[in-house]
């Protein structure tokens, strides 16, 4: 596992949300991406060799709506980078950490991702990140 390649923070607005973080980062947000395969629209801002991925659900009820009922607004899932995605997913399985998915799929910002399930972690949503290489 490489760096902490950026922090998830689940919010009711990213339309007032990214204002907030452009005040308190110094920093503009320099990416917002809609990842129809979660129903999140979600915003970046570069915070040093990390990111802040701001978090707003897209339909009624999805996973950041339940998980903001639940437990407010706030840090939602920590992300580390990976090369190897598939030989990280391996490593941790044979260690017994399970997965809510464990074929990686495409997240937001052009990478491969998958959660590991907080139970096994103390609570924690951790995701694992690979670049996706360019083609060509
Ligand atoms: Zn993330």
């Amino acid at each position: 596992m490489q760096k902490i390649e950026h922090i998830g923070i689940a919010v009711n607005s990213l339309e007032k949300s990214i204002p907030l973080f452009e005040q308190l980062l110094g920093t503009l947000c320099y990416k917002t991406e809609c990842v129809t395969s979660e129903n999140v629209n979600t915003a970046f801002f570069k915070t040093g060799e990390s990111k802040i991925e701001l978090i707003e659900g897209m339909v009624e009820g999805n996973v950041i709506q339940q998980f903001i009922e639940k437990r407010g607004e706030g840090i939602h899932h920590i992300a580390f980078s990976t090369d190897d995605i598939e030989s990280e997913i391996e490593r941790l399985k044979s260690l017994g950490f399970e997965f809510i998915h464990d074929v990686p799929k495409k997240g937001a910002d052009n990478k491969l991702i998958c959660f590991l399930k907080p139970k096994c972690t103390n609570g924690i949503l951790v995701e694992l990140c690979q670049e996706i290489p360019n083609e060509g």
